[in-house]
């Protein structure tokens, strides 16, 4: 009898513990937080709800959806989208719209703006290698340096001829200004640009509530989920895990013994933990690969209604905040006063910077502050606050790291016994989705004693992204 060992139970290793244990395989799953959910759970504060972001559901991985509504069923509701980019002191479409943008910067920036694309399309940068080339080519220099270049270095926090041309590709499929224009005229035909979803599903208390539900299903069917268990060393031999040792609540260590292993954990922390250790170029490669983390400051304000999307993209460059989700937008249950509303204010960093070393105090007047200049709400309108670090939030695809992860992943897929999934296992920028898909088809490699599914190639950009999507995540 297979007995699998899981690293992680956010959705990628949760959803490959259900699978696996719905399959009669036991599963364990250590996970280091005190919750399960990954970057996908949900903060509770004094009856608020706060998803770390927004996190929209959406796939078209029937099996996704399929399991989705099976554990949340009547609790996964349909929510409207309205999200639009703040910029200048005015609101655009999102995504970008032409003749919304055009009228918005103005003639003189309108008319820079056409200059500069067709500038673009006569004279396109040949090698298309970063993000700034790839959109410059798309949409000419002018509108990307409005529309995309600060937001996308708040994001980053490189600059864009350092981010690969690959991201944007994988993010604003199938537009480009021209063909932007021509749908505008042409409204009434069913488009083939991948343009924004109206509607997402979402869980009445946040993404976390699906998570919760499902550790609750696989616990009923027998298996086990470990909390505030951390995963702190990797036993193997001639390319087969043993066992892995973790750190539990009370620090002790202990090890569990397993013939499969699953890990979602990040894959530059796995070969870290590897014991024995890779070689050293295996670890240099894991030390250049890097993250990009997220701090939400989560405010309660003391207003009724502040505005009508579900976010705000804020790319005005003289405030630090990213993102606004405004949450009674999302779901009503998340905010029990109906008098009240809450907020996300999202600011993009690097663990240990200046902003995640901030005091929470401090932090909470910044993001008071700063909304009170975009016109938000005013700063004493924010009554209360819970401050949110999510390290690691973002894997950064700069220059040459696929190129590091081609010879991490190497060396990981001569294991017979390991299978690494989700979005840090991978380090593939992606989805809820696409996390989850690998959890599901390194579960059925497990059930089918076979490896017929290899993680590393599904494809994210699968018809399945949220495409639909665009610019931004
Ligand atoms: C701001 C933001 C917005 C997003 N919006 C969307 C959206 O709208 N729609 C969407 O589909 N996706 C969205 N995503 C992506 C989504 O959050 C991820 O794809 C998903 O959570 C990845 O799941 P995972 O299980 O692979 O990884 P994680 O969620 O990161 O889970 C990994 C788990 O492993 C645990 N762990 C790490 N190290 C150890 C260890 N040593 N031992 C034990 N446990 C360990 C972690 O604590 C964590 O619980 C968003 C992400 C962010 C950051």
């Amino acid at each position: 009898m297979e007995k699998v060992v899981i690293m992680g139970a956010g959705p990628a290793g949760l959803s490959a513990g259900y699978e696996l244990q719905r399959s009669k395989i036991p599963v364990t799953i250590f996970e280091a937080d005190s919750m399960v959910g990954g970057i996908s759970k949900t903060v509770e504060y004094k009856g608020y709800y706060f998803d770390l972001g927004g996190h929209r559901f959406f796939t078209k991985f029937d099996a996704v959806n399929n399991l989705w509504k099976d554990v949340l069923g009547d609790n996964f509701k349909k929510t409207p989208r309205l999200s639009r980019i703040y910029y200048r002191n005015k609101f655009f479409n999102y995504p970008l719209t032409p003749l919304n943008a055009l009228m918005g910067v103005g003639i003189k920036d309108t008319a820079l703006i056409l200059s500069s694309y067709f500038r673009a399309k006569l004279f396109p940068c040949k090698e298309e290698e970063t993000f700034e080339e790839w959109v410059s080519n798309r949409f000419g220099k002018k509108l990307y340096s409005i529309f995309f270049k600060t937001y996308t270095e708040k994001v980053w926090g490189i600059p864009c001829c350092e981010i690969q041309a690959e991201w944007a590709a994988q993010r604003i499929k199938g537009l480009d200004l021209s063909r932007a224009i021509i749908n505008a005229l042409h409204k009434s035909k069913k488009s083939d640009i991948k343009t924004l979803i109206e509607e997402f599903d979402y869980p009445a208390y946040g993404p976390g509530m699906m998570y919760t539900h499902m550790k609750n299903r696989l616990e009923s069917l027998g298996g086990k989920v470990f909390l505030k268990s951390k995963i702190t060393r990797v036993n193997h031999s001639d390319f087969r895990v043993n066992n892995v040792e973790y750190i539990d609540d009370k620090v002790n260590i202990n090890k569990m013994s397993g013939t499969e292993f699953i890990s979602s954990i990040p894959v530059t922390e796995l070969v870290q933990i590897m014991n024995p250790p890779p070689g050293r170029e295996i670890i240099e490669a894991a030390r250049k690969l890097k993250y990009r983390s997220v701090i939400t400051v989560d405010v309660i304000v003391n207003r009724k209604e502040l505005f009508p999307d579900n976010w705000i993209y804020i790319h005005s460059p003289e405030v630090r905040l990213g993102r606004i989700q405004n949450f009674k937008n999302w779901s009503k249950n998340m905010v029990p006063d109906e008098n009240k509303s809450s907020l996300g204010l999202e600011y993009f960093c690097n663990e240990n910077d200046d902003l995640w070393n901030m005091k929470n105090e401090d932090l909470v007047r910044l993001a008071a502050a700063e909304i009170e200049r975009i016109n938000i709400c005013r700063a004493d309108d924010v009554e209360d606050y819970l401050v949110v670090r999510v390290p690691k939030a973002y894997p950064v695809y700069m220059m040459g790291y696929r190129e590091y992860l081609g010879k991490i992943r190497e060396y990981l897929k001569k294991f017979s016994n390991l299978q690494l999934v989700g979005r840090y296992g991978l380090f593939k920028y992606n989805n809820m989705d696409h996390s989850i898909m690998t959890g599901l088809l390194a579960a059925k490699n497990i059930v089918q004693g076979s490896r017929d599914y290899d993680t590393w190639d599904i494809n994210s950009d699968d018809e399945y992204h949220e495409e639909k999507k665009v610019l931004h995540q």
